[in-house]
């Protein structure tokens, strides 16, 4: 303050040749700050152990920040993540993990709003996970947004993540894989894992849940087209929602001809017939039939150990999935290489140099690298 009075009085203008014009201080200010709004002041990291320990209690705040650091592209932060789910793993595993597929606007936010509802009902407790493979370019999730799920957002026993963000396909999906462990361990006996219907992220989602459902939309009369094969091959069950008002026949109809479709797939590995429903997710009408078919599933494939066996190759896939991803981001953040493909890129495009050329030089100086 006194050295505030200093510098007003040694202003210029206040002195005497400029008369008639003095300059004076200001009215305090209040700060700038509001003192009763707590600054958001990181806490001190949690070590390995004390994350372990709270997802074991069930914490969701340890929960969370465990899972923060499982997206975290931060080699620190990984560590402490490989840690955690090192000795989460052999307490996860006790879930039925679902998952949800269906295209913009199939109604996959209002229905696993209604299912999630439905099967807490059963008590124990549901994480609603994501892979969204275009967050990546919007840098926003769409999925797992929870004001999309309104009455699950704020069940108690309900945890919704949205998609990890950043990365390629492998790398969120590797994440949301790490993360069912940690909801596992922490006592989340059902896992919904949602994706948009609209490409490689079925795959991905398909080969991490024990039961795969895919919601389709009655309309067009062309139900079948547009529909990949391969997606439809991988669906243990399909449900058409919006099957309500005047919706009703054609979802009838949908469903007839989904029907015949299956019955020319050949018989699945695991002896189960997918089973196709009509419900609406809206006026909620048909919930506890497509959870009874999930049920039924779960008996069966339980019963004849198919459970276990895709499980098992399950955890195989991803065996390699994590070495591939792991190995091109090794690649592809060298910096070395990193510089260096830019430029191979480019006389590639211009033809002066060609691709096998481009990836040999470059592989040879990323091996050379490793071995010095
Ligand atoms: P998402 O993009 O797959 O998550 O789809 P939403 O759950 O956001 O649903 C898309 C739109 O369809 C919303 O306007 C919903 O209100 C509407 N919708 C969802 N389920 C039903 C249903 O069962 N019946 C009807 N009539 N509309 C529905």
């Amino acid at each position: 303050m006194d050295n505030h009075h200093h510098c007003q009085h040694d202003h210029p203008e206040n002195q005497a040749e400029y008369t008639g014009l003095t300059v004076n201080s200001g009215v305090a200010q209040p700060p700038s700050v509001n003192p009763y709004l707590r600054r958001h002041r990181r806490q001190p990291m949690p070590s390995a152990s004390e994350l372990v320990e709270g997802i074991l209690r069930g914490d969701v705040t340890m929960l969370s920040r465990a899972v923060t650091l499982v997206e975290s592209l931060s080699s620190d932060h990984q560590a402490v993540a490989q840690e955690v789910i090192e000795k989460c793993l052999p307490h996860s595993g006790n879930s039925r993990r679902i998952g949800i597929t269906g295209v913009p606007g199939a109604g996959k936010s209002t229905s696993i709003d209604v299912f999630g509802l439905h099967v807490l009902k059963e008590g124990g407790k549901l994480a609603v996970l994501a892979i969204d493979p275009s967050s990546e370019r919007t840098k926003g999730s769409i999925l797992g947004d929870k004001t999309r799920m309104e009455r699950l957002s704020i069940h108690p026993n309900a945890f919704i993540r949205p998609s990890p963000s950043a990365g390629s396909l492998g790398g969120v999906a590797r994440k949301t894989r790490e993360t069912i462990v940690l909801c596992e361990a922490a006592g989340y006996n059902n896992i919904f894992v949602e994706t948009v219907g609209v490409g490689q992220s079925e795959t991905a989602v398909h080969s991490m849940v024990d039961f795969f459902l895919l919601l389709q939309l009655a309309g067009t009369g062309d139900e079948l087209q547009g529909i990949k094969r391969g997606i439809m091959e991988m669906a243990d069950g399909i449900v058409i929602n919006k099957a309500d008002g005047e919706n009703i026949n054609r979802a009838q109809l949908a469903q007839a001809q989904f029907r015949s479709a299956l019955h020319l797939f050949p018989p699945t590995e695991s002896g189960w017939q997918p089973e196709v429903l009509t419900y609406s997710g809206y006026y909620e009408l048909g919930i506890p039939e497509v959870w009874d078919m999930i049920d039924r599933y779960f008996a069966h494939v339980k019963a004849n150990g198919y459970f276990e066996v895709r499980r098992s190759r399950q955890a195989r896939y991803w065996m390699y999935e994590t070495i591939d991803e792991q190995l091109r981001r090794h690649f592809y953040d060298d910096p070395v290489i990193a510089p260096m493909l830019a430029e191979k890129e480019e006389r590639v495009l211009a033809n002066r140099l060609s691709s096998f050329m481009a990836a040999r030089q470059m592989l040879d100086t990323y091996f050379g690298r490793g071995e010095k």
